[in-house]
């Protein structure tokens, strides 16, 4: 094995180190301790994993957990009054609408429900649009994780070939626009992308968000390249990512395994957003 292995837990937790000590200077300045409303739907296993682990790190971090729980079965109208509920409350600095929600719920107006202000997971309109434009805004957490991890492991963007597998709202979209602000030369491919392989190799940033396991192997790999794998897979033998660990290993520089590599970056970002947030409703941001 050639490549180094970047540790996601071990970033993740300086992160939500630092966002522990932001509450601290948050409340020592006057202020109000972040309260984050995770939102979930429904009785989706995995989704409750997700939430409680949200919900448990933002208590460590020194936040107030603000949880709301609807039935599987809830109408739109009740759902939306639930958002724009939380929306109104002083004491909710971020909303996190736990997606999927059920088929039968318009997640998308469900979203928009969120005010940009308070929307810790980067996913509304208003944001999407800042990112696109450069602007300071809250970002996709995923995404905003990648970045992180590729920073700590002093990852050279720019004028850095880069190269992001999916374009989806969530992850590979605001992905490719935070590369291409960091001024690396950013090439999104997806499904009908006719060689992804070849396309692949040209990257020294490779960053794959296919939800497809294994997808990505060595014959797509430039030697030395960095190589981010945000899929999560949960297969007979654990989890597994986009990327065939193994064979890349050989070959690339710099390479995330997964568990242990994006995943924990994810709520960590969540709780920086939303420490973000509540400093700049409370008028004590950056
Ligand atoms: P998604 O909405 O399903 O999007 C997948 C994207 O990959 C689409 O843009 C799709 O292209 C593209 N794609 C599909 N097959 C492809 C192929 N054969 N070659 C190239 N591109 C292909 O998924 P997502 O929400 O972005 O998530 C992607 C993966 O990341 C999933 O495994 C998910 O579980 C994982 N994830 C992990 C975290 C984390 O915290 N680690 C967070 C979020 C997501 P089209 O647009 O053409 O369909």
């Amino acid at each position: 094995m050639t490549a180094r292995v970047i540790d996601g837990k071990a970033v993740a937790r300086e992160v939500r180190a630092e966002v522990a000590r932001g509450v601290e200077q948050l409340l020592a300045a006057g202020g109000t301790a972040p309260g984050l409303a995770t939102v979930l739907v429904g009785d989706d296993p995995a989704s409750e994993v997700y939430v409680r682990n949200k919900r448990r790190l933002s208590v460590e971090a020194g936040m107030v957990d603000q949880h709301r729980h609807l039935p599987g079965d809830v109408d739109q109208a009740t759902a939306e009054a639930l958002l724009d509920e939380l929306a109104a409350d002083p004491a909710v600095s971020g909303i996190l609408l736990q997606l999927p929600t059920p088929k039968h719920l318009a997640s998308d107006a469900l979203v928009l429900r969120i005010p940009a202000e308070k929307d810790v997971d980067g996913l509304t309109t208003l944001n999407a649009g800042l990112l696109a434009q450069g602007r300071p805004g809250l970002r996709p957490c995923t995404p905003a994780g990648v970045m992180r991890l590729l920073d700590a492991y002093d990852v050279e963007l720019a004028g850095a070939e880069a190269v992001v597998v999916g374009r989806s709202a969530l992850v590979g979209k605001p992905m490719a626009q935070l590369l291409l602000g960091r001024n690396a030369t950013v090439t999104t491919c997806h499904s009908r992308t006719r060689d992804v392989a070849e396309v692949c190799r040209r990257a020294d940033v490779l960053v794959v968000a296919a939800g497809i396991p294994g997808l990505i192997g060595a014959d797509a790999v430039r030697p030395g390249a960095t190589v981010i794998d945000v899929g999560i897979h949960r297969g007979e033998d654990g989890l597994v990512g986009d990327v065939r660990y193994d064979e890349v290993a050989e070959v690339a520089g710099l390479l995330t395994p997964v568990p242990g590599g994006v995943g924990p970056m994810t709520i960590a970002m969540l709780l920086a957003n939303t420490l973000t947030a509540a400093k700049a409703q409370q008028g004590l941001g950056d």
